[in-house]
């Protein structure tokens, strides 16, 4: 295994060998931060502090799953940006468009390995055989994480060939790609109509209980794409949005 990231090494000068006890209040009181709930406006969680204490406040009103990434997203910029007082909006938690140098990137790395560390979900991954929404939904189970943040840390572990696309009525919102996918495997600007994700998203359209086969045409247009067959399993996502998590196939992979 590679070295651990700062998230990790926390984790585990605590001991923590199961995702159960991943206790993210205590992990902050740990790094000198107290967590407090309450209804916030306009933000989903903010830090305050000097260099060595600070308060973390969480919004009240989030699920419990978007209240840990919070807290750990809060974690994130008190490791990395002590000292500056920082209000994140929704846009800014949990938010795979924001460019890998922003700050607000950083603090939702910091918060996905805390909450979904690779020593822990490693070893879980190469179990199983191959990734669909139950497997994904178990996992996020275990480990009091969105499906979104789990899919998109499994996506990150580059051990399926997994290609993760959200979105919108009108265009894409994020994608997601393992690095060991080609990238070529570009999914398309707009939803084409032919996918079940657009079926659901437009249609009132049932989830699929299992992956299955679509031509990569309807998800992908470089040259001579409609040679491959892709897997899709899609779901919905609050606002309107849907995730599609497609799964390449091995002679696609170069
Ligand atoms: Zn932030």
């Amino acid at each position: 295994m590679t070295g651990n990231t700062p998230a990790e090494r926390i984790l585990i000068g605590l001991g923590i060998e199961d995702p159960e006890d991943i206790d993210l209040e205590a992990i902050a009181w740990s790094e000198g931060a107290l967590v407090e709930y309450r209804p916030l406006l306009g933000c989903d969680a903010r830090i305050i502090g000097s260099t060595r204490k600070a308060v973390i406040a969480v919004n009240s009103r989030s699920s419990p799953e978007r209240r840990r990434f919070s807290i750990g997203h809060e974690l994130g910029h008190w490791h990395h940006h002590r000292g500056r007082i920082l209000l994140c909006s929704k846009e800014d938690v949990e938010n795979p468009r924001t460019d890998a140098l922003d700050p607000e990137r950083r603090a939702d790395e910091f918060a996905s390995d805390l909450i979904l560390p690779g020593y822990l979900l490693h070893p879980r991954l190469k179990k199983i055989k191959r990734i669909t929404l139950a497997v994904v939904r178990e996992l996020g189970h275990e480990f009091a994480a969105s499906l979104t943040a789990t899919i998109f840390k499994i996506v990150q572990s580059d051990h399926f060939p997994l290609v993760v696309a959200c979105y919108g009525k009108q265009r894409r919102r994020w994608f997601t790609r393992a690095a060991m996918v080609p990238g070529w495997w570009y999914p398309v600007e707009q939803l084409n109509r032919a996918t079940f994700a657009a079926d659901m998203l437009f249609n009132g359209g049932a989830e699929q209980n299992w992956p299955r086969k679509m031509g990569a045409d309807a998800w992908f247009n470089f040259r001579n794409c409609d040679r491959f067959e892709i897997q899709e399993q899609s779901f919905l996502l609050p606002g309107e949005e849907v995730l599609s998590i497609l799964t390449i196939p091995e002679d696609g992979l170069g």
